[in-house]
């Protein structure tokens, strides 16, 4: 299977859930390049819920609301597979960075643990003759 279960969009970033009603925000997947936040797990009735917004640009005019679409996959005790990796793509410009399963779980394992909101730094993928390492 995919990394991603469900694909959301277009929608803008505005129409993504942050807080709200019967989901908690347990955790948040940053870039370790500026902070920005790139994923957001919540935890939801049916179990722990990633969801990440990728933008789409759009150079024409750039003033109108940003349209992107928004991905979701459920996180259980064994899907994604620990070494099931989403590419993640930070809106200031930084690539070549990921999550995995296993990041995943660690994060909900961290906030049973510690019972608040969890930051993980999303990881840099090594780059080897701009080849991508993940096929
Ligand atoms: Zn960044």
């Amino acid at each position: 299977m995919t990394f991603w279960q469900t694909q959301l969009g277009p929608c803008t970033e505005k129409d993504i859930p942050v807080d709200s009603g019967d989901q908690r925000l347990i955790g948040e997947i940053f870039c370790p390049e500026c902070d920005n936040i790139l994923a957001r797990l919540h935890d939801r009735a049916e179990g722990v819920g990633l969801t990440s917004w990728m933008r789409g640009s759009s150079v024409a005019n750039p003033q109108s609301l940003i349209v992107g679409f928004a991905f979701f996959s459920l996180v259980t005790a064994a899907e994604p597979a620990d070494d099931e990796a989403a590419d993640l793509v930070c809106w200031r410009g930084h690539g070549d960075l990921r999550i995995t399963g296993a990041d995943c779980r660690a994060v909900i394992d961290r906030y049973r643990g510690r019972g608040r909101k969890i930051r993980h730094p999303a990881t840099r993928v090594p780059h080897s003759d701009g080849e991508p390492s993940v096929p």
